[in-house]
């Protein structure tokens, strides 16, 4: 059967409806679940979390992030899957592979580096022994009609041949928006938004990946912590994995990277900038295979005013999407969803006044992590608070 929408039924009314269940809105369902709230979870990838492309970029999880794990009691298992890394192994530039170490801490503190899907996989998990909780995978919400607070969704038919959907509409009371930074709830309400600031970055980004040596160490020495090549205009940063590889990200210019358009141009490039990583690499191939992967990913940064609108909340990217310079975007919706649940112990169970209170609270700090985490870009690309490392390379056409 052709691809078709069938309009099939209305369900009853749910008392609140979590959009998304990538990380954020698993651990807010949990957590309102616990409160004795009856809620429903949609979420429009299936159940195996496909729909992602390539490989899931892993994720620094700080203590924010991690105070919200700690209180849905799945931090251990989730820690059990991390890697620690205490600070910086910057790369020298031009300078034959040397490199300088920064710990974030004197007291050899660490943040944990997870699998995004893994990540997600996990509180989903956790998510099905709560009670109050339903989960519904590849329901994707089309638009929400607010007049009637009914939410249309797409449903993917399983099992058939062909791809196919239908439709369905529900009603609820609460809705909560964490479906992620090109979120449709924010969009249903984008015309009453009061201040609504998008900013796309001019660089974009390659998913690139570094295995272990054939004997299973690290390809690169110190491989507790977070590695940068800082160029300027380019660079390149590793996050370290469980058994000892790295995934690695390129941030260039998009037109730059319009300009890599064949497997040489991408080993011309390499050898050039970061001939050092290319020696590591021990399969030129998969390097271009990892670069043309996908298309290059756009940075974002959004910035809104309020979280709140009548019976809706924002909540993670779908409020406030920062750049991944600071490495706390997910940390601080995690940490959303403690504020949240602080807000309606206050309003004695109110949804909608604890999300007023909830704007009030965490607006002045959501713009500052905006700021800083752009104010980090260029820290980090001019080598770490270090002007020796600067160099302005001239990106001339390959
Ligand atoms: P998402 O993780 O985007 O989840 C949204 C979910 O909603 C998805 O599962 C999606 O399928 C679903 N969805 C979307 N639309 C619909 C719809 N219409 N209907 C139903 N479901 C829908 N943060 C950190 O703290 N540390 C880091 O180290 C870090 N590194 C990063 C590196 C990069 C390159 C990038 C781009 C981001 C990084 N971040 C990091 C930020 C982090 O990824 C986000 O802040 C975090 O994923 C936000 O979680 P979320 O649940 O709000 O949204």
């Amino acid at each position: 059967m052709a691809a078709e929408l069938l309009k099939e039924e209305t369900r009853e009314e749910v008392p609140v409806a979590v959009i998304g269940g990538g990380i954020v809105g698993p651990v807010m369902a949990y957590i309102l679940g616990e409160h004795g709230i009856r809620v429903h979870l949609y979420e429009a990838r299936g159940k195996s979390l496909d729909g992602s492309q390539g490989r899931a970029i892993n994720l620094s999880l700080s203590s924010r992030g991690m105070d919200a794990l700690v209180r849905i009691g799945i931090s251990e298992e989730v820690l059990k899957e991390t890697t620690p890394f205490y600070g910086r192994c910057i790369h020298l530039p031009n300078s034959g592979g040397k490199t300088k170490l920064q710990y974030y801490s004197v007291k050899k503190e660490a943040v944990h580096s997870m699998n995004r899907r893994r990540l997600s996989e996990l509180l989903l998990k956790k998510l099905e022994e709560n009670p109050n909780v339903k989960i519904y995978y590849e329901h994707k919400l089309m638009n929400i009609e607010h007049q009637n607070n009914t939410l249309h969704f797409n449903v993917k038919r399983a099992g058939e041949e062909k791809e196919s959907s239908y439709k369905i509409s529900i009603k609820a009371k609460f809705i909560i928006g964490c479906d992620g930074f090109n979120s449709s709830v924010r969009k249903s309400v984008l015309g009453s938004i009061l201040h609504y600031q998008q900013d796309i970055l001019d660089e974009v980004y390659h998913e690139l990946y570094l295995p272990p040596t054939q004997n299973g160490e690290s390809a690169l020495q110190h491989s507790d912590m977070f590695h940068i090549w800082p160029l300027g205009e380019v660079m390149l940063v590793g996050v370290p994995n469980k058994g000892n590889s790295f995934n690695i990200i390129l941030f260039i210019p998009l037109s730059v990277s319009k300009s890599i358009k064949t497997p040489s141009d991408v080993l011309k490039f390499f050898k050039k900038y970061f001939p050092d990583l290319l020696e590591k690499i021990p399969n030129e191939n998969q390097l271009i295979k990892d670069f043309f992967r996908k298309t290059p990913s756009r940075l974002n940064t959004i910035k809104c005013y309020p979280y709140h609108y009548g019976n809706i909340l924002l909540l993670g990217d779908a409020a406030h999407s920062v750049l991944p310079f600071y490495g706390q975007g997910m940390n601080a919706g995690l940490e959303d969803c403690l504020i949240f649940e602080e807000c309606l112990q206050e309003k004695d169970g109110d949804l909608e006044t604890a999300a007023e209170l909830f704007t009030d609270r965490r607006w002045k700090d959501l713009h500052t992590l905006a700021d800083q985490s752009l104010h980090n870009f260029t820290t980090l690309r001019k080598g770490v608070n270090s002007n020796r490392f600067w160099i302005n390379i001239k990106l001339e056409s390959l």
